[in-house]
């Protein structure tokens, strides 16, 4: 397990503006599944290149892209901002009485904003687990949205075990991604996928890499 200092959210009543310049230490995110039990799956256009957005992921962002979380309480912020996240990028909704909490606790990943000054690295995460409602679609800021079975979801599981013990290179990875790798560490928690936990570890540790080029 990386050992390095992880963030707290931002209480409420912490200064935090909408799209942030600093990360704001939060990460609020969607697992949604299809009536036939596949789960979404999202790949962002990156505006910069930058480790922390290679890969395929659940829709997810800051909590601060959405809302203003200094006048939001964090709870309903959290959700807001992963149901938001899911309707902006895909036109799917969540099925209401379905959305459950299945990650609630901190992760030393980097992203692609600038640290906030006055606190450590990482994010605070929730995940939320719902059914779809809707027909998905795309939006232009997206490279692509679709959902994977099981096995396609283990498929991409091992693509990122192999990008990060070096068999693939960035560019490889790139052209034909794998899952982000945080998120082969929560799928590897959550048992969605079968990983040799020494390998969901280093996934961890690369999701901790702040390189951009
Ligand atoms: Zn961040």
């Amino acid at each position: 397990m990386a050992s390095s200092p992880v963030a707290r959210p931002d209480p409420p009543g912490a200064p935090a503006t909408m799209h942030a310049v600093h990360c704001d230490g939060t990460r609020a995110a969607a697992l949604v599944t299809h009536p036939a039990g596949e789960l979404l799956l999202v790949e962002p256009l990156a505006p910069v290149w930058a480790y922390s957005l290679l890969g395929m992921a659940p829709p997810g962002t800051h909590v601060s892209h959405h809302t203003p979380i200094d006048t939001t309480p964090l709870d309903a912020a959290y959700l807001f901002t992963a149901q938001h996240e899911t309707i902006e990028n895909t036109s799917l909704r969540f099925e209401p009485g379905s959305i459950r909490l299945v990650v609630d606790r901190e992760a030393p990943d980097a992203c692609h904003l600038p640290p906030n000054p006055h606190r450590s690295r990482g994010h605070y995460w929730r995940v939320f687990a719902a059914r779809a409602v809707g027909e998905l679609g795309k939006s232009p800021t997206m490279r692509s949205t679709r959902w994977v079975n099981r096995s396609e979801l283990q498929v991409l599981a091992n693509r990122t075990i192999s990008w990060t013990l070096g068999d693939v290179t960035d560019e490889q990875f790139h052209d034909t991604p794998g899952l982000r790798p945080v998120w082969v560490w929560w799928l590897h928690l959550l048992q969605m996928i079968e990983v040799d936990p020494r390998h969901a570890l280093h996934a961890l540790a690369v999701a901790g890499r702040e390189d951009q080029r």
